[in-house]
């Protein structure tokens, strides 16, 4: 028998998480990963976009949500170890980690 979605491309989907999204959920990550944190991640129950604003655009949600966020320590420490350029990680802003970076620098 022939499969009905023979036509759907193996690629349709792209995982969030490997476009480096913070916090979305993925089922197979294992604990020992460097990215386990983001299993607790609150973001990963709102909308990512807010954490990816665009040139100029408001933070302040991303970063209200980042306030009560369990992980918020492993996320920032994540973004400044890989050198995330984009985004709200760990409550900070791409300008903000970068200023933390020459303070602690
Ligand atoms: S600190 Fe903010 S960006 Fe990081 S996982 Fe938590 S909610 Fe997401």
């Amino acid at each position: 028998m022939t499969g009905y979605r023979s036509d759907v491309p193996e690629n349709w989907f792209v995982d969030p998480v490997n476009l480096g999204v913070p916090g979305v959920r993925r089922a197979e990550v294992d604990e020992d990963s460097a990215l386990a944190w983001q299993t607790d991640a609150l973001c990963s129950q709102t909308d990512p976009e807010a954490f990816f604003p665009e040139k100029g655009g408001s933070t302040r949600d991303a970063k209200r949500i980042c306030s009560s966020c369990d992980v918020r320590g492993e996320c920032l420490e994540y973004a400044l170890g890989n050198d995330e350029r984009f985004g709200i990680w760990g409550g900070l802003s791409e300008r903000e980690r970068r200023k933390l970076k020459r303070q602690a620098g």
